[in-house]
């Protein structure tokens, strides 16, 4: 027996299947990261393939059955298309790497209802421009790291617990974490984190407004929270997504 089921969604990724179908990953509000087949998408008499089309956030009719690795879409609406994203060639890098993080870092049939909230928040904000591109990338990197069960813990020196001040350097290492200024010095095997860079990451933490960083800063913290995932998980090869539109 399959269950039907209908969700609001967004499409990962897609490819093609066949002759005419499309094989999508979609991350949906109630049953999580989900793949589907979705038959005769590509033949010209067919409007799913506009709508089920890689970051687009739909509505979705399908047929679950768990045994199952695809499940079958019998129907799909567009909810948005998020036009300002696709004619920007920084929204749509970093948009898809949005995407990337979520196929990766997620697992198949796992619900996360805040992590899709999360994740359609902040595609409407790049979508409205809330903020550049970069950091709305690294706002939802540090979240998703939250939401995986990585968390950073960034207000206390991991040795003596004194609270961490986002003005100061830090320490960090894999093992330990974040460590005060004191610490660094005092201990072996840490590399330091300068201010700058701290503080990014501390405000990313504590979701905190972020105004006239420079654009280093905000690459070398996306570089940082990419090495962070890489250490915590093995399997995690990067984000190809960046370096596709270098
Ligand atoms: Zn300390």
């Amino acid at each position: 027996m399959s269950e039907i089921i209908k969700t609001s969604a967004v499409v990962l990724g897609k490819m093609n299947y066949s002759d005419s179908s499309l094989i999508v990953t979609l991350y949906t509000e109630h049953n999580g990261k989900v793949s589907a087949i979705v038959k005769g998408a590509r033949s010209p008499k067919s409007k799913l393939s506009m709508i089920v089309d890689t970051l687009n956030h739909i509505e979705v009719i399908f047929y679950k059955k768990e045994s199952r690795e695809l499940q079958i879409v019998s129907s799909a609406d567009l909810i948005s298309h998020y036009p300002n994203i696709k004619s920007d060639l920084e929204s749509t890098k970093y948009a898809f790497a949005v995407l990337e993080l979520v196929r990766n870092l997620t697992i198949e049939n796992e619900s996360n209802n805040r992590l899709f909230k999360g994740l359609v928040k902040i595609l409407d904000h790049f979508e409205n421009k809330k903020e550049t591109p970069a950091i709305l990338f690294a706002r939802f990197f540090m979240f998703l790291i939250t939401e995986t069960g990585y968390e950073m813990m960034i207000d206390k020196c991991s040795i003596c617990g004194k609270q961490l001040l986002p003005e100061q350097s830090a320490g960090y290492n894999f093992s330990s974490g974040f460590v005060c200024n004191e610490c660094l010095q005092s201990h072996s095997g840490f590399e330091k984190i300068d201010s700058e860079l701290f503080k990014f990451l501390y405000c990313l933490k504590n979701k905190k407004i972020l105004n006239g960083l420079k654009a280093k800063i905000i690459d070398d913290g996306n570089s940082f929270l990419e090495r962070y995932v890489k250490e915590h998980i093995p399997d995690f090869k990067g984000i190809q997504s960046l370096n596709l539109f270098k």
